[in-house]
């Protein structure tokens, strides 16, 4: 074991060897590349994972599918076990678990498109890897160690989102639990980090477009960008989507809702079916410019 003379929130060489030497990148053009359910991560083709904060209904979950699909997304989102921050629960705000799962599945086979749900408890790996094509793992979760590896064990891939308080050091050592398990589909999501400025009361975080080119550095692994949860704010989400591709992402996650200042949980964040399309179709232009795309023509 090599002493790391200087551990702090940097990454040092010594890392790369010894702390993260299944994330770290053999040399300058080590990019990993695969396929989930069809569709390539890593390579010139940028997928985008679209769909509500949380699975509301089946209603909603079905048509927000078709909808998205039609539009060119290639994965489904939405979570049934969400990391709800307070414990108070209404008939709207909470949620719908198993139920939840089982729509995902009915909108999976309607719309012929892949899921990413989050899972937030192990006891419920088998319930969600029935369906989902991507186990997500929350920002809140992203040091939940024992969570990471018994999802990694499944080798169903995984995306993990970036902790907002975790430096890219912490972010490499989360993934780095996953591939010890002998996973190699690992995704990275940056989803916004907590600073003092965001530049509106009710936004949380600062979208942390800089740890892509960073990331992309040291790991092999493809970075994904979630700009709905890392602005918290419908209006920037477009200006931010565009930029995260200019930036480098391999695949875009955005909060879609067929009402989306109706929408059980995050209201301020979503968007809806008609400025999806129409983002969709920016993005593709923003691709060509670096040679990639984000819709199959
Ligand atoms: C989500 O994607 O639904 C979510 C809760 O995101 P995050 O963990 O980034 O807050
Ligand atoms: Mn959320």
């Amino acid at each position: 074991m090599i002493q790391n003379k200087a551990p702090g929130k940097d990454v040092s060489i010594e890392d790369l060897k010894e702390k993260f030497p299944l994330a770290a990148k053999k040399n300058v053009d080590h990019y990993s590349s695969f396929n989930i359910a069809g569709v390539s991560f890593g390579k010139e083709f940028i997928p985008v994972m679209a769909g509500p904060n949380m699975v509301e209904n089946e209603d909603l979950i079905v048509k927000t599918a078709i909808n998205v699909k039609k539009s060119g997304a290639e994965f489904l989102r939405g979570g049934a076990f969400k990391p709800l921050s307070f414990p108070y629960r209404s008939e709207k705000y909470n949620e719908t678990r198993e139920n939840g799962i089982k729509w995902l599945g009915i909108a999976k086979k309607e719309a012929n498109i892949g899921i990413i749900t989050e899972v937030m408890e192990e006891k419920y790996l088998d319930l969600v890897c029935d369906v989902a094509d991507i186990i997500q793992i929350g920002s809140r979760n992203m040091q939940n160690y024992p969570l990471i590896s018994e999802a990694a064990k499944t080798q169903k891939p995984l995306m993990i989102k970036r902790h907002y308080g975790a430096s890219l050091r912490d972010w490499l050592g989360a993934a780095e639990y996953a591939l010890y398990e002998g996973n190699s589909k690992i995704i990275l999501c940056e989803r916004g980090v907590s600073v003092p400025h965001t530049h509106r009361d009710s936004s949380r975080f600062l979208l942390d477009l800089q740890v892509v080119p960073a990331a992309k550095e040291l790991t092999h692994l493809p970075i994904a960008v979630d700009p709905s949860h890392a602005t918290f704010w419908r209006p920037w989400v477009e200006s931010m989507t565009l930029a995260s591709i200019a930036a480098g992402a391999d695949s875009i996650m955005l909060e879609v809702h067929p009402d989306p200042s109706n929408a059980a949980v995050d209201p301020l964040q979503p968007i809806d079916f008609k400025d999806f399309s129409k983002l969709m179709g920016k993005m593709q232009k923003i691709a060509t410019v670096i040679d990639k795309k984000v819709i199959h023509v």
